[in-house]
């Protein structure tokens, strides 16, 4: 039987196993096989690898769409930026509100519009959205749901929160999401009343610069809050996902609970393992939590080394950098990412030999597929599993500019930065939609993506089966 394409020659990163030499078959949009040599087979198309590693598409579990930006737009935009970065699904934090508080037309409006694969957190803002919960899991196939710790009064407002988070409300939602098996809360933690008088004495005192704003934030106003969530979900069994971990005692405590048996999750996003507080950034290194100190950036690797850190997210945000103007205070926290979290991991983390391509196809891909309910279908490649790759050249360096990098957004972080180790070529389910940094194709090929359950069908563990039948890895990754 002919396949659709394969692809010779390539050093495939299974997260599970390893690197392993060897041709991957694809067909109707799912792996065929994965095979030792090409001699006897046919496919459409053959896609030449040379000898390159191949990693399960990356999955950005932090996404904001329609953050400062135009929703409808950014479907389009930011998915061709997270197609660029070798992302091939993303997690997207939804806020159901005026005409997108109906889930089945974003649903509607994102495959129409996105070059990759999606799905939703559920943002938590109300009673109303508590008593939705089972509706969001039956009927939508959602796994996750997001909580604001602590965001009360001006803060809340500024987010679009219609009330106060507090522990109640918290332990509540914990309470609610934890009757549903398999899915997650997923929890940003500061503790706002902390910040609120630390932030109020740093503008006393006239300070208007990018340090004023970690030290409003500190470290411990993070991990406080994700000690207590901690704690809560331990006591509730909710099983809880911290976004965006930046401080080095947040791990601390983390790795604390995870060792009690308290299933949570931990993700870092790209920034935190790249920047410090004292980046020349000004107000466009504004972000919360904020840019820390060495210490907290070197915990973050560790973290990921150790496996206390399970993921690496993006917390992007499209925007223009004109809602950066004003003072530090003023100014719109965030950035874009989606589009550099591999080239971070793969430059700053493999070629400078903090960690393996195999630790990369876990933290970028196959973690995130299994805490959000989305493996072995996604985040690996297996007989069966959707045909979502991402190729990338370790030798190639670019100079990063917002250009480059394909978001509505005119402005990144990593402007100026050389960065080693690229994505050169993203495929959907068995489509080419990104090659050579370019946009292959039109937008509306991206589909949304519901939770799996036990019925969707195809066995686990097929990777493990195939693998046996060829020869051992050929070029294991060594430190
Ligand atoms: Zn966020």
């Amino acid at each position: 039987m002919a396949m659709d394409t394969l692809i010779k020659n390539a050093q495939l990163v299974i997260p599970e196993q390893g690197v392993v030499r060897a041709c991957l078959g694809i067909k109707d949009g799912s792996i065929q096989g994965i095979y030792q040599d090409e001699a006897s087979l046919e496919a459409d198309q053959i896609i030449d690898a040379g000898e390159k590693y191949i990693l399960p598409g990356a999955l950005d579990p932090h996404v904001h769409l329609g953050f400062a930006g135009p929703f409808d737009e950014h479907f389009t935009t930011e998915t061709a930026s997270s197609a660029i970065g070798g992302v091939t699904t993303i997690i997207h934090h939804h806020f159901l509100a005026g005409r997108y508080a109906d889930l089945n037309k974003v649903v509607e409006l994102g495959e129409s519009r996105s070059h990759v694969d999606f799905a939703f957190h559920i943002m938590l803002v109300s009673e109303e959205s508590l008593a939705d919960i089972k509706t969001y899991v039956q009927d939508f196939g959602v796994r996750s749901f997001k909580i604001f710790m602590g965001y009360k009064g001006q803060e809340a407002k500024q987010v679009g929160l219609p009330r106060d988070i507090d522990d109640g409300f918290l332990f509540s939602a914990l309470e609610e999401v934890g009757k549903h098996p398999g899915t997650v809360t997923c929890i940003h933690a500061e503790n706002n009343e902390l910040i609120a008088t630390l932030k109020q004495r740093l503008m006393d005192a006239g300070r208007d610069d990018l340090p004023a704003w970690e030290e409003a934030r500190p470290g411990f106003a993070e991990a406080e809050n994700v000690q207590r969530a901690l704690y809560f979900s331990q006591i509730t069994g909710c099983p809880v996902y911290f976004v965006h971990m930046s401080a080095a005692d947040s791990v601390k405590k983390l790795a604390q609970y995870k060792a009690e048996g308290v299933s949570a999750y931990g993700e870092t996003c790209s920034h935190y393992l790249t920047h410090t507080k004292d980046a020349p950034l000004g107000n466009l290194g504004k972000v919360n939590p904020p840019l820390r100190t060495e210490k907290d950036v070197e915990a973050m690797w560790e973290g990921l080394r150790s496996g206390v850190i399970d993921t690496v997210a993006s917390d992007h945000g499209g925007f223009l950098s004109k809602k950066k103007e004003g003072d530090i205070w003023s100014a719109m926290p965030g950035f874009p990412g989606v589009a550099t979290i591999l080239p971070v991991l793969l430059s700053e983390g493999v070629n400078r030999g903090r960690i393996s391509i195999q630790k990369v196809a876990e933290v970028s891909s196959c973690n995130t597929a299994k805490i959000f309910g989305l493996y072995p279908r996604k985040g690996t490649i297996s007989v069966g599993s959707d045909a979502d790759l991402v190729m990338v050249d370790m030798d190639l360096e670019k100079t990063v500019t917002p250009e480059l990098l394909g978001s509505m957004s005119d402005f990144t972080i990593y402007d100026g930065w050389k960065l080693k180790g690229w994505p050169v070529l993203t495929m959907v389910r068995g489509e080419v939609v990104m090659k050579d940094g370019q946009i292959v194709g039109g937008a509306g090929k991206g589909k949304y993506v519901r939770w799996l359950s036990e019925k969707d069908s195809f066995k686990m563990g097929a990777t493990e089966k195939c693998l046996r039948s060829i020869n051992k890895p050929s070029k294991p990754w060594r430190t």
